[in-house]
């Protein structure tokens, strides 16, 4: 019987990082040193485990970050006065502002005014409208991850028929962007779907790639899917037990699909991943 491939963000991650260390030595030869300034508020307890995560990998890979942890009752104008001191400042190439903000807090506004050349995350209008327009400064760093995923295990995009689950501008929208560009590793036909849509059944059974990013657990069962389908499941969910699941049941599908990323391991290491990328790509770009 034909196996399921499990695409594991885990070892790409690890192909990654294997190509850092000489990537940073040729940089520091030109004297340019990544260096990334986080901003975290507040106690979302999701957050605080991301940038935990991230903060240990920039250390064990050498890279400097550092990370401002404010209260959750935060003022705007701090914030604003903070982040235009991080824009002026040469010691950091990046400014990642970590989402989601306090009700009080206008993120839409506060992403704006991030200097773009310094916005590893990709979400300022300026880098979405390249993105959107074919060409890309920042790639987001959770679709950016996505396609490396499908690179690294040779999967070609071209003619196939991609449904994503989701439109946040943080990856519903930005991977059916790039699964749709005229490039090699776009040229899909892609379908976008949200809590809008009725009958999700009909798209996601037609879907040769299914993207799933809507961050309700084990949605998706074996019934919805098709057969030897390719499924991205972003999602990072707990279940009623506790235990951290994604947007697909993966016991459910698992024989019929396939390839197939698990959750853990599967998008959530190569967010991290593109994280370091996007850094590095800033102090490339503004040679500090
Ligand atoms: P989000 O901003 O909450 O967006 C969720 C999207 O899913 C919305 O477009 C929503 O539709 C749609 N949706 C919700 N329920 C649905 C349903 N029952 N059927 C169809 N569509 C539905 O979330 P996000 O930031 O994109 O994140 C999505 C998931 O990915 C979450 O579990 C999050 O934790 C995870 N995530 C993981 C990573 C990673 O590194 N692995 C990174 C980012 C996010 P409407 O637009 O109509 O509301």
């Amino acid at each position: 019987m034909k196996k399921t491939l499990l695409l594991s963000g885990n070892v790409v991650a690890k192909h990654f990082y294997d190509s850092i260390p000489s990537r940073l030595k040729v940089l520091s030869l030109k004297n340019i040193r990544p260096s990334l300034a986080v901003i975290l508020i507040g106690n979302n307890l999701a957050s605080k485990i991301y940038i935990k995560k991230k903060s240990e990998k920039f250390k064990e890979l050498g890279i400097n970050s550092e990370t401002f942890n404010l209260p959750e009752e935060i003022s705007q104008n701090y914030l604003l006065d903070l982040i235009n001191s991080l824009n002026n400042d040469a010691n950091f190439t990046g400014i990642l502002l970590q989402l989601p903000l306090p009700k009080h807090l206008d993120s839409n506004y506060l992403l704006n005014k991030i200097d773009p050349l310094k916005d590893v995350d990709g979400f300022h209008p300026e880098n979405m409208g390249l993105l959107f327009s074919g060409n890309p400064r920042y790639i987001p760093c959770t679709p950016k991850g996505i396609i490396k995923i499908l690179e690294y295990y040779n999967i070609i995009t071209e003619d196939l028929h991609s449904v994503v689950l989701g439109r946040s501008n943080i990856v519903g929208k930005p991977i059916a962007s790039l699964l749709s560009s005229k490039s090699n590793k776009g040229n899909s036909t892609v379908t976008i779907c949200h809590s809008k849509t009725s009958n999700l059944s009909n798209y996601t059974s037609q879907a040769d790639i299914l993207i799933a990013a809507i961050g309700v657990p084990n949605k998706i069962k074996a019934n919805m899917v098709k057969k030897s389908a390719i499924i991205i499941d972003v999602g990072i969910n707990r279940d009623k037990k506790g235990k951290i699941v994604g947007d697909v049941d993966m016991d459910s599908v698992l024989d019929k699909v396939g390839a197939i990323t698990p959750v853990p391991g599967g998008i959530g290491p190569m967010t991290i991943a593109m994280l370091v990328e996007n850094t590095i790509e800033s102090a490339e770009l503004q040679k500090i």
